[in-house]
């Protein structure tokens, strides 16, 4: 059976929220990590693929989702979703609007939607503007980014300048009458020679009004909280909506590998820590130093797997991180603590961790590349934004291996403990 949505992600951890609120919403949801060579292991509702697209040159973004729509139309995808960030993070050189520009033209399309909303996630969108929390987006924290600042809240305005297409608004007073309503504003829209309508939304239910609006569009630009009134225009045609989040069952040992500073990984780290369970702190001097530390760390928790979950951590305080960095340059000790974790994470599995909580955007990145894991199935929520996911790994031979990418501020205190309860 073929998959009904192939969606196209311009980072990895937005392509796991995404994957997560489609998964949901009943829709079995298989996340690819960049474009497949052949089909799928898994069956899927949903394709995923992960691309690292947002700040990348425009016509390289734009070669790389072409290659990804080319590939999810060869598994069947009728319906194609193009996921940014619910802050809309680009440039006035794109990559939001030449990305959606060379998708209509590839799908022969001449009409799409952008609705960054996240409600759940305070990211509202109204007469065209954002919102996160409170604050018009270019009051946000969003204005001082280092790779993309916005410091405009008209969406109108901001993909205008991204796309050589008409952009207008579908605004809330017709979202709220609607599916019909909102339809018919298409219609109108479109006879004025608009091809990109911003559309206004600020809650779920908003979410839900709009998605059968969306019912046969070729193409629909979005973040991740379109998704959840997506999967209803496919009633009775999903594989298996209640068990869409069924994983295989898992076994084998547990493992935890941390390289996120921020505040809440760090209180998890400070939790597992006072739990008593063995674990190692990864020194970036010592790495530095030329000490073997991935095999220090796995003599140290290999023999404990039996007993129960290990941690390894490169987690610090802010003024820890400061110093280190300022020793040997913070691209330098990012690299080296990442390649020291994945050879931990690596190590683990081949010692017989198969369920593996892994802590960071980047961090997950380098372990899932170093244990050669290329899909993953995406299975329950355990804390907002973080499912369990099911793959396949050279490094766990012909096991399957469930593992969890928490990116930087999720997750509860308890999570590198509490994760696992949910497995059973
Ligand atoms: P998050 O999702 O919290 O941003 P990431 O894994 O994306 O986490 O980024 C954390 C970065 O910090 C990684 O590059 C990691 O290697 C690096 N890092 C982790 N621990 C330390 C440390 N003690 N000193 C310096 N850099 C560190």
């Amino acid at each position: 059976m073929s998959a009904l949505l192939g969606c196209i992600a311009d980072d990895t951890t937005g392509a796991t929220d995404l994957a997560n609120n489609l998964v949901r919403s009943g829709m079995r949801t298989v996340q690819t990590i960049g474009v497949p060579d052949g089909a799928l292991d898994d069956r899927a509702d949903a394709i995923v693929v992960a691309l690292k697209s947002r700040t990348i040159p425009a016509a390289d973004a734009v070669a790389r989702s072409l290659e990804a729509l080319r590939w999810l139309r060869s598994q069947g995808a009728e319906q194609i979703y193009f996921k940014y960030c619910s802050t809309f993070d680009s440039t006035p050189a794109g990559n939001i609007g030449p990305v959606t520009d060379a998708l209509l033209d590839a799908l022969d399309s001449e009409f799409t939607i952008a609705c960054p909303a996240f409600p759940v996630n305070q990211r509202t969108v109204f007469k065209g503007h954002l919102f996160v929390g409170d604050l018009l987006l270019s009051d946000s924290g969003m204005k001082d980014h280092p790779l993309t600042p916005m410091t405009d809240a008209s969406l109108v305005r901001v993909l205008q300048a991204q796309t050589r297409r008409r952009v207008g608004l579908v605004a809330y007073d017709v979202v709220a009458r609607g599916p019909q309503a909102i339809t018919e504003r298409f219609a109108a829209l479109r006879a004025e020679g608009v091809q990109v309508a911003i559309v206004d939304a600020i809650s779920d239910d908003d979410l839900m009004r709009i998605g059968p609006a969306l019912a046969g569009m070729p193409l629909v630009t979005a973040g991740s909280g379109i998704a959840i009134g997506l999967p209803q225009n496919w009633s009775g045609r999903l594989g298996d909506a209640a068990g869409a989040d069924r994983l295989p069952e898992a076994r084998g040992l547990r493992a935890v590998v941390s390289g996120s500073c921020s505040v809440a990984t760090n209180g998890q780290v400070a939790r597992f820590l006072a739990s008593g369970r063995p674990a190692f702190a990864v020194d970036p001097l010592a790495i530095a130093a030329g000490r073997d530390i991935a095999g220090e760390a796995l003599a140290a928790l290999v023999p404990h797997l039996g007993t129960g979950p290990v941690l390894a951590y490169a987690t610090a305080e802010p003024d820890r991180v400061k110093a280190v960095q300022q020793q040997l340059g913070s691209e330098h000790a990012g690299a080296l603590v990442e390649a020291t974790l994945a050879r931990i994470a690596d190590g683990l599995v081949r010692a017989g961790v198969r369920q593996l909580v892994v802590a960071g955007g980047e961090t997950s990145g380098a372990v899932v590349q170093a244990l050669g894991v290329r899909q993953m199935t995406i299975g329950r929520q355990i804390d907002p934004g973080v499912p369990w996911t099911a793959a396949r790994s050279p490094a766990a031979g012909g096991d399957m291996l469930h593992l969890a990418l928490k990116s930087g501020n999720f997750g509860r205190p308890g999570f590198f403990t509490d994760a696992f309860a949910g497995l059973g």
